[in-house]
């Protein structure tokens, strides 16, 4: 059964490790997340974008799909489904489709109006059951088509959308979305840090995580990020692994074009990429 992704992070915050976010597009993907978890004893949040969720033809085939999978995998870790980057409209359908857990991104919004909105959100999902996910300070990167060096939150708007009640806050610090660029300027710690002395026992979220270094990832957690999200590095590991598997002329020995074999390195790419992950944040054994 789907849980909220409250309680496994309260207890990650407190336990100073992170539990990572792993963006789903497909079957094999959802799969490949859930047998990690599993095998690894971990806690796990499957991450939906809007994107995503279309392509996979809507939030309803999103939740049968991970509720069967949970059902027949004998899937037993806490398994939390979370709308990814939502607007508010796409925040109610994921309530109402059966999501655990969604994040309403207001920070395009005036402060005022992604305040108001964020309210109205928290009594909804505490009525039903739902962790909710705020962001404070634009995360940038190439899904703006620009891509930017990072900004960083105003520790103070962190704090006005914290105390709304929301269950963990994603603040930029620096990071972005999508590969880094040679230049960036790394994580400011000095922004985490004031952050975090602002919102005290909040569940921090770290967005962006392909390409930021393990040490700066671990010194993050030890500032208080306990949910970190992962998207675009298993998009690149999958990706090689489809590529070399072509390459070599597999699919065109025997079989080898049957879509079970085509997506099989893939598949164990992410397995090995999730596991990698799941090792730095710290999440093994957490279940
Ligand atoms: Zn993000």
């Amino acid at each position: 059964m789907l849980v909220s992704a409250k309680e496994m992070l309260e207890k990650a915050k407190a336990g100073h490790y992170a539990v990572g976010q792993f963006n789903i597009n497909n079957l094999e993907w959802t799969k490949a997340i859930l047998l990690t978890a599993q095998e690894n004893n971990s806690p796990v949040i499957l991450g939906v974008s809007e994107g995503a969720g279309k392509y996979m033809t809507g939030y309803k085939t999103v939740v049968g799909m991970v509720n069967g999978m949970l059902e027949e995998l004998n899937i037993t870790v806490p398994v939390a489904l979370h709308l990814d980057h939502g607007s508010y409209d796409a925040c109610y359908k994921c309530i109402e489709a059966g999501f655990s857990s969604v994040m309403f991104d207001g920070s395009h919004y005036p402060i005022e109006e992604n305040v108001a909105k964020t309210k109205e959100l928290v009594a909804v999902c505490k009525e039903k059951g739902l962790s909710l996910e705020a962001e404070v300070g634009s995360i940038g990167g190439e899904e703006d088509g620009v891509i930017g060096m990072g900004e960083c939150a105003d520790p103070d708007e962190c704090k006005s959308i914290a105390d709304l009640g929301v269950t963990m806050l994603a603040a930029g610090i620096g990071n972005i979305h999508g590969k880094y660029p040679e230049n960036w300027a790394g994580l400011s710690f000095e922004t985490l840090d004031a952050i975090q002395q602002k919102t005290g026992d909040m569940p921090l979220v770290l967005h962006g995580g392909t390409g930021i270094p393990d040490d700066m990832i671990k010194k993050a957690i030890s500032l208080g990020v306990a949910k970190i999200n992962v998207n675009t590095e298993c998009q690149l590991v999958f990706a090689e692994a489809t590529r070399k598997y072509i390459e070599e002329g597999k699919d065109l020995a025997g079989k080898g074009f049957d879509p079970r074999k085509l997506l099989a390195p893939g598949f164990e790419a992410i397995k090995a990429k999730v596991k990698e992950k799941m090792e730095i944040f710290g999440s093994i054994d957490k279940a």
